[in-house]
């Protein structure tokens, strides 16, 4: 059936994605961006099959008073919006403030209309974790580690997780809530802004990193997110929230893959400092790093992400990508749009 879907920060990196598959299907889309008259910025979206039909858009800022409020007479919401970066002048007003206060905004705007069935929130694995303990992480876990000072994204991103539950609690609203908690999101972006999670690889390719280091990810591709979010609206018994990640690789698998794909050649850091020595080399240089990108590294060199996605499997019928398959897809994308060289023989 088809249905009417607000999707803020609709023109976002994930966003995208969803609303492309939104319009696919059928269904009618309020987008929310900052700027609806920058046609520019927003052709992406505008030139979408169905966009012309199906899409509208309108403006929304996380920093007013009740962006949403106009916009959510529909059946589902995705509150995608929320300002990502690791390295920010005022933690609290640039990112904190605006993730919980846009989450709050998003469901007061849902609770005010009966016709909202469900709000579909997209947190992060961030709110998961602030530092990979060897335990397997599952949805049961909270980051409760996180500050203003240490790896704050992720602390805007528990605490405005934890805020909507606690809204939930609250104000027993009409609607249900879902949530949907991506680790690293690699794979091919419909615009030329290059996002902070596939800038790590163009970064990589660029010669960015001094060194190969015991750093490990978890992936997890920009497709299987949107179709996590899209079951997580047609799902009726979806319910909680959704660790959404394949698999883990350390950054000498990343590069193995960069050097099979036509990046031998390319700047890739070549110095092995994975082991003990290496990583306490590493953390003492992440000193000299800007402060969100050396908590980042403080808390994550040397450790290896462990999680359990078998209820995004089980309950939401994704099958992940594998990551080689996506880091490769993502190679071909940032050479595209100029990020990295061209692949070579
Ligand atoms: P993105 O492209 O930067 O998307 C973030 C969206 O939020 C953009 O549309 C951005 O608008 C919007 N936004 C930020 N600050 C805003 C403000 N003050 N007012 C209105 N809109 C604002 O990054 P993304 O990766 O797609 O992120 C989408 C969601 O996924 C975010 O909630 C992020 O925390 C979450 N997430 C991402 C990853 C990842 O690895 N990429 C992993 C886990 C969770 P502009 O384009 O105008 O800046």
């Amino acid at each position: 059936m088809t249905k009417k879907i607000l999707v803020s920060g609709a023109g976002g990196f994930i966003a995208s994605h969803v609303v492309e598959k939104l319009l696919a299907q059928g269904h009618d889309v309020i987008g929310t961006v900052r700027n609806p008259t920058d046609s520019k910025k927003n052709a992406h979206l505008l030139d979408m099959a169905g966009a012309a039909e199906q899409l509208k858009l309108f403006a929304a800022d996380l920093n007013d008073a009740d962006p949403f409020n106009a916009h959510a007479d529909v059946d589902c919401i995705m509150h995608m919006a929320s300002p990502y970066s690791v390295n920010v002048k005022d933690p609290q007003k640039d990112l904190v403030d605006p993730a919980i206060s846009g989450t709050i905004s998003m469901l007061k705007a849902a609770s005010a209309n009966p016709r909202v069935k469900r709000v579909v929130l997209t947190s992060s694995m961030a709110a998961i974790t602030d530092e990979p303990d060897g335990r397997v992480l599952t949805e049961a876990d909270w980051n409760t580690k996180s500050s203003l000072t240490r790896n704050p994204y992720y602390f805007s991103k528990a605490k405005a997780e934890q805020a909507a539950w606690d809204f939930m609690k609250n104000e027993k609203p009409a609607f249900d809530l879902v949530v949907i908690n991506p680790f690293l999101v690699v794979g091919p972006s419909h615009t030329s802004q290059i996002n902070p999670s596939n800038q790590v690889l163009a970064d990589i390719v660029n010669g960015a990193y001094p060194a190969i280091m015991a750093l490990t990810w978890g992936f997890v591709d920009v497709r299987d997110v949107a179709d996590a979010h899209i079951a997580a609206m047609q799902t009726a018994d979806a319910s909680g929230r959704f660790i959404c990640a394949s698999a883990t690789m350390d950054m000498a698998g990343v590069i193995d893959i960069m050097k099979k794909n036509g990046y031998a050649r390319a700047k890739l850091p070549k110095i092995r400092l994975t082991g003990a020595i290496g990583t306490m080399i590493m953390k003492l240089a992440s000193l000299t790093q800007p402060a969100g990108v050396g908590s980042y590294l403080r808390t994550h060199l040397g450790r290896v992400p462990r999680f359990n996605n078998a209820k995004a499997r089980s309950d939401l019928g994704i099958w992940f990508r594998d990551v080689e398959g996506s880091i490769k897809d993502s190679l071909v994308d940032l050479a595209k749009w100029g990020h990295i060289p061209p692949a070579q023989g």
